[in-house]
């Protein structure tokens, strides 16, 4: 846990969120300023900066972090129409927060993809 790290904070229930599913290694909620109709944020409870290194850090959490978004996906009704799993990873992706999330994206036609 980082004091001063937003998605440690939300995941300690310092700062409150809008959760959706959680179990003891994972957390998903609601993010703040949705891009979709369905925009759900997917973390690992633990800190790691971004999904690279959490990938070679800790393979089974992040295998954890894909199972907890399509868990979202599945009960938001988002599996028959389609949805998108994003991790911004730095600066160039616009990742802000350098905690690892994944971005649930869905519920009605997502954007291109930017080149
Ligand atoms: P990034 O830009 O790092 O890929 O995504 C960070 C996301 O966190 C953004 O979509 C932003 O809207 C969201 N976010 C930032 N602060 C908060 C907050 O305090 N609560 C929630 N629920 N989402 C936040
Ligand atoms: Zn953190």
């Amino acid at each position: 846990m980082s004091e001063d790290c937003l998605f440690c904070r939300i995941s300690a229930g310092e700062i409150p969120a809008t959760v959706v599913h959680e179990t003891g290694t994972v957390l998903a909620f609601r993010d703040i300023a949705p891009q979709a109709p369905v925009h759900v944020v997917v973390i690992p409870r633990a800190h790691h900066a971004d999904v690279i290194t959490l990938a070679e850090a800790d393979p089974g959490l992040a295998s954890e972090v894909l199972a907890a978004a399509g868990a979202v996906a599945k009960a938001e009704g988002l599996t028959g129409t389609g949805f998108r799993v994003v991790f911004n990873t730095g600066a160039h992706a616009g990742q802000t927060v350098f905690h690892v999330h994944a971005h649930v994206l869905g519920g009605g036609p997502l954007g291109a993809l930017a080149s």
